[in-house]
C-alpha cells in the first residue's frame, strides 16, 4: 500500500494544495492530508474549520483520508504506517526550504521519502498568508480557494 502524508497548516487550503493533491492521486492508494498544530502557535482558522473545508473539497475522492497531528512530522508517518511524505514546489526559495528538512527526515528516518511536484504555473504566487491577508481585509479570495469551498462556513 504506497500510502503518502501531504502535511501542513493549511490555513487555509487553497488552489495550490488541492492541485498537488489531485496530480499525487495518481501515484498513491492512499494520501492522508495531515493538518499540523501546535499549542504554542495557534493557526488563523480553527483546526476544526481547516479540516472540514478539506473534508469539503475531497468528499468524492475515497483516497483521500484527513488528519491531524502535532509533533514530528515523521513520528506522525511513522504512527500511520506512511512511506511518503509528499509537498509541493513554487520557487528556489522553496526548494532550499523543503530540500534541508526532506534531507533531515530521512538522516532521522530511513523508511520515508519525499516526493515533490512543482507547482503550477499559475499557482506559482498563490499562498496561504496573502490569502488569509486578503481575507482578513474583506477581500474576495474565492478564485484562490478550491471551489466548493465557502470561508464563510
Ligand atoms: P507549511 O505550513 O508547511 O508551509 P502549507 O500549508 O503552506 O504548509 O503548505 C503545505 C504544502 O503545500 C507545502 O509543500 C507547500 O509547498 C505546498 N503548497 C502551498 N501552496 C502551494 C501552491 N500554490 N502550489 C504548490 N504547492 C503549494
Amino acid at each position: 500500500m504506497k500510502r503518502a502524508v501531504f502535511p501542513g497548516s493549511f490555513d487555509p487550503l487553497t488552489i495550490g494544495h488541492e492541485s498537488i493533491i489531485r496530480r499525487a492521486l495518481p501515484i498513491f492508494d492512499e494520501i492522508i492530508i495531515a493538518v499540523g498544530h501546535n499549542v504554542s502557535k495557534q493557526g488563523y482558522f480553527s483546526l476544526e474549520k481547516r479540516k472540514n473545508w478539506i473534508q469539503t473539497v475531497f468528499s468524492d475522492e475515497p483516497k483521500i483520508k484527513i488528519d491531524d497531528f502535532s509533533g514530528l512530522t515523521i513520528d506522525y508517518c511513522k504512527k500511520v504506517e506512511a512511506g511518503y511524505l509528499l509537498r509541493g514546489l513554487r520557487t528556489s526559495a522553496d526548494f532550499e526550504y523543503e530540500r534541508a528538512i526532506a534531507q533531515v527526515n530521512k538522516a532521522m528516518y530511513e523508511g520515508i521519502e519525499t516526493i515533490f511536484l512543482l507547482t503550477m504555473p499559475e499557482h506559482t504566487p498563490v499562498n496561504s498568508t496573502i490569502v488569509r491577508d486578503i481575507i482578513r481585509n474583506g477581500g474576495d479570495a474565492a478564485k484562490f480557494l478550491p471551489k466548493g469551498m465557502n470561508i464563510h462556513d
